[in-house]
């Protein structure tokens, strides 16, 4: 059933790792139904065979994981199963069946833990999504590790040929557990990183690869109550842009901005284009003399990479952030006084406006209205 749900989710989604626990559990599949073989005195279909499909499914698993993590597997890994299957059938390596459950177990074992390690080595990319496949991974493996050292001990899990043994039947019961488990956390994880990957797409501009409106409000709702100082950016004389090098050459210069911005800006600064030629920048825990010198030298050297000429210059408007604040929006108001300043004193500047009064509106004040976050 795990395997039919992914393979049919795989066909329509095409993601890679969905294939590979498909595959896994399809392995699962062929080696229960041989097991029943190894009553009528089969070792090589009923005992080697169906045993060997375990540990090359847990290995699919760990290549799934892997996938799943945009993470390649050494070489090694691959050799890995076959290492296993050689090993369970070599002569000479003591009770036939005990080498066989202690290889059996002991690969299956590396493989879910490796699979955790993969996973967890990701987390920065694949952040929460992948918690609870994590944690399956954990319990199956440690379970494992338990069954490969009780290998040695007499009774627990000896006898394959007649199928009998303390921790066969546990195995069993753990084993659907897991499969149900698996399936689950495969589909959970999928759900989620479409789910983030929705969000990442809506918050974002697609030109620019900065946030939008709406992404920075979700990412400045929580870093605002600390307080800081708040940028409004837009470029001078866009339209003149626009006409002498098209469209496109306008694109060119709002993606420019935007690398400009990434290179120059603090790594706790929160970026995002507005729209048109709008840009706003939050800078977390910055004063507004400190984020008026920032400014100021984003306007000079964005000149500066602009070869001079007044068109594609910036200016910029500069407000405090109060800490403690649950809205930008007077922020955005007294930063727009200021980008309006910057204009109208000549562009390739930077200033802040004084402070709003208790009664000054917006309308008051602008000579054009602002969309202000909120
Ligand atoms: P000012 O110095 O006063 O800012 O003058 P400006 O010419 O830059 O005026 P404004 O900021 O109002 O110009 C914005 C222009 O940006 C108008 C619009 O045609 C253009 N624009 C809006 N979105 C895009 C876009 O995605 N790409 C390009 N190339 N142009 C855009
Ligand atoms: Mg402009």
């Amino acid at each position: 059933m795990a395997a039919t749900f992914l393979l049919i989710e795989w066909r329509s989604l095409r993601e890679r790792f969905l294939l590979s626990f498909a595959l896994g559990f399809l392995c699962i599949v062929v080696g229960c139904t041989l097991a029943p073989l190894r009553q009528s005195g089969d070792f090589l279909l009923g005992v080697w065979l169906s045993n060997s499909m375990v540990p090359l499914a847990h290995f699919m698993f760990l290549h799934g994981a892997a996938s799943f993590a945009q993470r390649r597997l050494s070489r090694v890994w691959f050799l890995a199963p076959l290492a296993c299957s050689a090993l369970m059938a070599a002569p000479g390596l003591g009770d036939r069946d005990q080498v066989m459950s202690l290889f059996n177990a002991g690969f299956v074992a590396v493989f879910c833990l490796r699979a955790a390690g993969v996973l967890l080595e990701a987390r920065r990319t694949t952040g929460s999504e992948t918690r609870t496949l994590v944690a399956t991974f954990v319990v199956h493996g440690s379970f494992y590790a338990v069954k490969a050292g009780c290998a040695f001990v007499p009774g627990a899990f000896v006898d394959l040929s007649s199928y009998s043994g303390v921790l066969i039947p546990i195995s069993l019961f753990e084993g659907i557990l897991v499969e149900v488990a698996l399936a689950m956390s495969v589909a959970g994880a999928l759900r989620r990183r479409r789910e983030e990957r929705a969000t990442r797409l809506a918050e974002s501009d697609p030109l620019t690869g900065l946030l939008n409106r709406r992404g920075f409000e979700a990412r400045t709702r929580d870093v605002q109550q600390s307080g800081g100082s708040l940028l409004l950016i837009d470029i001078d004389n866009f339209k003149t842009i626009n006409d002498c090098f098209g469209h496109q050459g306008g694109d060119r210069l709002l993606v420019d901005l935007a690398a400009f911005l990434r290179l120059r800006l603090p790594g706790s600064a929160i970026s995002a284009r507005l729209g048109g030629d709008e840009f706003v920048v939050l800078l977390p825990g910055m004063d507004e003399g400190r984020s008026l010198g920032l400014a100021e030298d984003l306007c000079s050297g964005f000149a500066m990479r602009q070869g001079g000429g007044n068109c594609g210059t910036l200016s910029i408007g500069c407000a405090p952030v109060t800490p403690g604040i649950q809205d930008l929006s007077p922020a955005m108001l007294q930063a727009d006084r200021g980008l309006y300043d910057a204009k109208s004193k000549g562009r390739n500047r930077a200033s802040s406006a004084p402070r709003l009064s208790a009664t000054g509106t917006q309308a008051e004040i602008l000579p054009y209205p602002i969309a202000a976050a909120g």
